[in-house]
């Protein structure tokens, strides 16, 4: 695929080999209207997946402040049906999510068959944010990535497509990005000192991410590192990669609609017949039963007069 990199798992991550500002050779123009085909196919997707109730897709979005990861949900993921899609944002975790292992409050955010999750930072930042903070020993880290593996490969055991986002822009854009905030009454809301000060560990953070993809990345549960300095790049880029997961998905789904539909046909004319119908194939709007029915009302009416 052009322009995302999909780490292998056997492969070390290295950043500096990517480039945030990569366009793939597309204009903002065509980038978005490409968008627009990709989100038709998500939106059929999503329905067919809701409907057949085999599967669920879990999307992960990981990157730095400013990075992107509000934007992407809303360009790329207002092609989903709400009525089957839930957006979990990770936060600081409370006082009673501390209290329990780091993945607690995470497998109870996991998507359930038929629906669509998407994270808004994950069980990640436990492996990231305590990292570069040093709040939890390197040590202790290094074993929750296998736990961390351990636990997409259950989600991958029962159904769930998990796709991992790494949303990658320079430092350079960070700062623009973040003087702009500043600039736009609107975003007050997303103003924090705070992401100045997590400026400062950019480096910090970089290496961090890349041991974090180096060990977290598998066939199953792939790393998707995206390059998001142009943000209709970096949603071509999501779509694209998202619908390519979900596509071999298609036939089997459809199959298994095409199989309950003859189940619930069959169940269908054995009610009709219940009802005084005749069963028949041929009576899809239930005319011939309802005839019958009012056949039978007519003899029971008469017989009361007589
Ligand atoms: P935001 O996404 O900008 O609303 O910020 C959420 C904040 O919560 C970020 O600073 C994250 O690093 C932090 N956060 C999320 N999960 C954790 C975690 N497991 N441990 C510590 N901090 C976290
Ligand atoms: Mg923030």
């Amino acid at each position: 695929m052009t322009g995302v990199i999909r780490w292998d798992s056997d492969k070390e991550c290295k950043l500096s080999k990517i480039d945030p500002s990569e366009d793939g050779g597309l204009t903002e123009e065509s980038a978005k209207i490409k968008l627009a085909e990709l989100s038709a196919e998500l939106t059929e997707l999503q329905e067919l997946m809701y409907a057949a109730g085999a599967n669920s897709v879990l999307t992960v979005f990981q990157g730095m402040d400013t990075g992107g990861k509000d934007g992407v949900i809303r360009d790329v993921m207002k092609a989903l049906n709400p009525a089957g899609c839930s957006v979990t944002s990770f936060k600081v975790p409370s006082a009673l999510e501390v209290q329990h292992d780091f993945l607690w409050r995470i497998h109870a955010a996991a998507p359930q068959k038929g629906r669509f999750g998407v994270f808004n930072r994950s069980h990640y930042e436990d492996v990231l944010v305590v990292r570069v903070h040093d709040i939890v020993p390197k040590a202790v880290c290094k074993k929750r990535y296998q736990h961390i593996n351990n636990f997409e490969d259950l989600l991958v055991d029962s159904g769930v497509i998990i796709l991992k986002f790494f949303l990658y822009i320079s430092k350079d854009e960070q700062k623009t990005r973040l003087l702009k905030r500043e600039e736009e009454p609107n975003k007050s809301w997303k103003l924090s000192v705070a992401d100045w000060k997590e400026r400062e560990l950019w480096d910090t953070y970089m290496k961090t991410y890349e041991d974090v993809i180096s060990n977290t990345s598998t066939k199953d549960a792939p790393w998707l590192i995206v390059p998001a300095n142009h943000k209709w790049y970096r949603d071509y880029i999501v779509s694209k990669a998202i619908v390519e997961a979900i596509k071999p998905y298609k036939g089997a789904w459809k199959k298994k609609l095409v199989a309950q539909g003859d189940i619930m046909k069959r169940e269908l004319e054995e009610a009709h017949v219940h009802e005084g119908g005749n069963g028949k194939k041929s009576d899809p709007n239930g005319k011939e039963a309802k005839k019958a029915g009012k056949a039978n009302q007519e003899e029971l009416d008469q017989k009361s007069v007589d």
